[in-house]
């Protein structure tokens, strides 16, 4: 095999199906007549695939979540296989229908966690800006399908300066994340326009941009694209890759072109049923992908959103998945696997158990072989050696959001479920056991010192961390 130039890759053979082939290749590879030929229809898919029983039922079904399919996309379905992975994600059948136990309409309250419409701010740091509601094509298990897709539900230019003003007036942000819908199908000025929006706040340190489109329309990667998101740096962008089908020539180009535009590439794949729920499919992914400099990012647990219901697998197969990929390929490979919390939880990691036992200075940890080890700790480690050089640094605020790092840091003793304390009170009034002047008996003694400390600190010098929120 011929080792890889530095050379740009030449534009590769055509994906397409044969019900396409007389289209001139400046057509076809042109994103807008993609977007215009989409295929959306039994009519129109019958001319591609040949339909099931249960796809025409769903195609030809009320108010289900819209379908909508690229041609060149369309072209990677297997016409006469059912159990295609391509076709399971973007063609309906009749299990979509089917409701499930704790299936939601918003599973992840993401309406509820939004301070202005399309705009989630559920980790200190960072936000989820929906700019759109419009995909290149829809994948069935969407965990957004109660706006996607529904071009009445679109953001107006009011909301995206709601959404914009907020992150002005909010300096904890340093991150922004958009999303949909998806960014890359909006009008190549509008995305350029909040793009540079968002560049100019100074508290922006990165830009992201979720999609999907270079999976559904890889020509929307054109040269024209890569220069504009090279403006603003530094940008990553995250696409959607689940079964390595969808790495084809025209993907690999688009990827060459955008790393060499200097944006730094991720993939987030979602673990789907009779898609990809399989170890040795999983590898071949991960391998596909950072052949063409696709780092894995995320492995998500399907969401409990409705007409996801069939695409959803067990949390022990990502488990299985997991264990079948750390150590048995390169670090660069394994992406996290994660459950999107019901209820609005955030991204909770989920991964096999290496440590098996713990003791004071011992550590007993076993490797993907099932090689058990032990770690000997120091017996003499100060970590308290460190704290000099912290001092130096400024700590950035995350008001209510400390979580466990509070608990180990000494400034809270206890993290208790809303109605802790007034549940066992058992409605009793206050009696000469249990009167506030006493209330410093349940103070545990230097807790919450060290933050008292640092307050008085910041409030000295570091306002421009503090301020806002
Ligand atoms: C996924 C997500 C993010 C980004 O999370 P990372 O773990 O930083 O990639 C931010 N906000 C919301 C609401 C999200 O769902
Ligand atoms: S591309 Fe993303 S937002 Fe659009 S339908 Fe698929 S999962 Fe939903």
């Amino acid at each position: 095999m011929e080792t890889q130039t530095t050379q740009p890759m030449t534009e590769p053979v055509h994906t397409r199906a044969p019900y396409w082939q007389d289209v001139p290749d400046e057509k076809w590879m042109d994103w807008r007549w993609q977007m215009s030929h989409r295929l959306n229809t039994v009519a129109e898919l019958e001319k591609v695939i040949n339909l099931t029983d249960s796809e025409r039922e769903a195609l030809s079904a009320k108010g289900l979540f819209r379908v909508d399919i690229t041609p060149y996309f369309a072209s990677l379905i297997d016409p006469n296989d059912p159990h295609c992975p391509v076709r399971k994600q973007i063609i309906p059948t009749a299990r979509e229908m089917v409701p499930f136990q704790s299936m939601m309409e918003d599973s992840l309250a993401e309406d509820k966690h939004s301070p202005v419409p399309g705009l989630v701010h559920r980790y200190p740091d960072r936000v989820l800006m929906l700019v759109t509601t419009q995909c290149a094509s829809y994948c069935r298990y969407c965990t957004r399908s109660r706006i996607v897709g529904d071009p009445t539900q679109t953001f107006s230019r009011k909301e995206f300066d709601a959404q914009i003003e907020y992150i002005e007036r909010t300096p904890q942000i340093r991150d922004v994340l958009l999303s949909g819908g998806d960014p890359m199908v909006l009008a190549p000025k509008l995305l350029e326009m909040i793009l540079s929006r968002l560049r100019a706040i100074p508290h922006i340190e990165i830009i992201r941009i979720g999609s999907r489109v270079p999976v559904f329309l890889p020509m929307r990667v054109n040269q024209q694209f890569c220069d504009m998101v090279q403006k603003y740096h530094p940008l990553w962008i995250n696409i959607h890759v689940n079964h390595p089908k969808e790495i084809t020539p025209e993907l690999a180009a688009a990827m060459d072109r955008l790393t060499r535009a200097g944006v730094p590439v991720g993939n987030q794949s979602v673990l789907l049923a009779g898609v990809n729920d399989s170890v040795h499919i999983q590898r071949k992914l991960v391998h596909d992908l950072v052949k063409i400099r696709v780092r894995p990012y995320y492995l998500y647990q399907c969401d409990l959103v409705e007409g996801a219901g069939h695409l959803r697998t067990t949390v022990s197969k990502g488990i299985e998945i997991m264990e079948g990929l750390r150590g048995h390929t390169s670090g660069y490979a394994v992406p996290t696997y994660v459950v999107d919390a019901p209820g609005g939880g955030g991204k909770i990691p989920v991964a096999p158990n290496y440590v098996l036992a713990q003791a004071p200075g011992k550590v007993v940890l076993r490797n993907f072989e099932g090689f058990i080890t032990t770690y000997t700790e120091p017996i003499d480690y100060d970590p308290t050696e460190i704290q000099h050089q912290e001092a130096l640094i400024a700590h950035r605020p995350e008001p209510g959001q400390e979580g466990i790092v509070k608990l180990l840091e000494g400034e809270q003793m206890f993290i208790e479920p809303a109605g802790f304390a007034e549940t066992r009170a058992r409605g009793g009034a206050e009696h000469r056991l249990r009167s506030g002047e006493i209330a410093k008996k349940w103070q545990p003694l230097g807790v919450g010192a060290i933050e008292q400390e640092q307050m008085a600190l910041e409030d000295g010098e570091e306002q421009s961390v503090n301020s806002g929120q």
